[in-house]
């Protein structure tokens, strides 16, 4: 894009900001609340999955993701519930890419790996960028303990994705007394097969509300067990980017340390979820329901346009501090008995 186009487009369609002064450029697409797998930190043990007629069809999505990336929103990022198992998500994928004209720069997935054999040359050919692939172990039991399924798909959908041209990054979520002794292993099989570790402190949004502070396994937990096996350094310039860079033995790793050490004050990310949901943040306990505001926006028509701008300008600028702002204001309420809602990371993408 041209500079003066860029003018226009800023003039015409302004950044979204929160009060805090965080311009939002990432979003997250929710595309299904559906999964194959049943993580012990993410899905509870009887889903109540969203109605497929409630389910935003892909032409609403779409036209909600060109009004955002004319608003500033440079990356996209299609999550779920597992991506793979809502029908059509490859050649959504391959109609953003008529969205690099108007400012967007990458388009991302996240995905659990299992049906990755399957799709990964199709995901290539759509135009995907980057891929971040879930494996929280090297153990086949573990592996079963904790998803509910083999391991050796998720092994042979890495494998596929890197033949099929795509850099990986691979998300471990660590779990004390669970699979902390994998914190090794994962990191010196990630440097063999040339795949970026991103390890991911345990948040409070698994399904059945187990969580508790002790299970999580902290960033300088993470980064002590490294040390006795690697020379660690940290590299500078996070960014907005949730995580913590670093290096062992040269090779580059992530923490995403949301408890111990939150990102939040730089959070640049919004998220929509399969029925049209919206959050400002991924510990919202109030989302804004978007799905009449786009379904009328479709339509083209003028004051629509405006309600869903004005609906979103005020949703994105009453975003809370972060994480633990939110965490004292619901421990506040339920001290009042005045119950909060619970939101799960399967229903809201990650
Ligand atoms: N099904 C896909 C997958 O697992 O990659 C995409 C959706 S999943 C909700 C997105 C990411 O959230 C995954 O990397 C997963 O490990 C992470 N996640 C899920 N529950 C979590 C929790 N309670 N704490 C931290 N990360 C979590
Ligand atoms: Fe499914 Fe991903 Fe949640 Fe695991 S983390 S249950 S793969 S949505």
């Amino acid at each position: 894009m041209n500079s003066m186009a860029h003018l226009e487009r800023e003039n015409l369609f302004p950044v979204f900001q929160d009060q805090f002064g965080r311009v939002k450029r990432k979003l997250r697409i929710s595309v299904t609340d559906r999964c194959n797998f049943k993580c012990a930190y993410c899905m509870p043990e009887h889903p109540e999955w969203m109605k497929k007629h409630d389910l935003l069809s892909f032409e609403a999505l779409y036209s909600f993701c060109k009004l955002m990336v004319k608003h500033g929103i440079e990356q996209i990022r299609i999550t779920g519930g597992e991506p793979l198992m809502r029908q059509g998500v490859v050649h959504f994928i391959a109609q953003l890419q008529d969205l690099r004209q108007y400012g967007l720069k990458r388009i991302s997935m996240t995905t659990n790996g299992h049906y990755l054999k399957l799709y990964a040359t199709d995901l290539k050919k759509s135009g995907l960028d980057d891929l971040n692939i879930s494996l929280d172990s090297l153990d086949p039991e573990q592996f079963y303990t904790l998803t509910q399924k083999p391991l050796q798909p998720v092994l042979e959908g890495i494998h596929a994705a890197q033949q099929a041209g795509f850099q990986i990054k691979i998300n471990a979520v660590l779990i004390k007394g669970c699979n902390d002794n994998q914190i090794l292993p994962l990191t010196r099989w990630a440097s063999k097969v040339g795949a970026e570790l991103r390890f991911i402190e345990f948040m409070p949004l698994d399904g059945d509300q187990n969580w508790s502070a002790s299970s999580v396994v902290t960033e300088q937990e993470i980064l002590d067990v490294l040390k006795t096996a690697f020379s660690v350094q940290i590299q500078q310039g996070q960014g907005a980017n949730p995580a913590r860079s670093y290096t062992a033995d040269g090779m580059p790793f992530g923490i995403i340390s949301t408890i111990s050490n939150s990102f939040c004050s730089s959070c640049d990310r919004l998220r929509l979820n399969a029925q049209g949901e919206f959050f400002n943040c991924l510990f919202s306990t109030q989302g804004l329901q978007l799905k009449p505001y786009i379904q009328a926006y479709m339509s083209n028509d003028c004051v629509a346009n405006l309600e869903l701008e004005t609906a979103l300008n005020t949703y994105i600028w009453h975003k809370e501090p972060g994480f633990h702002a939110i965490q004292a204001k619901q421990n506040s309420s339920l001290n009042s008995s005045n119950k909060t809602r619970k939101i799960s990371m399967y229903m809201i993408g990650g």
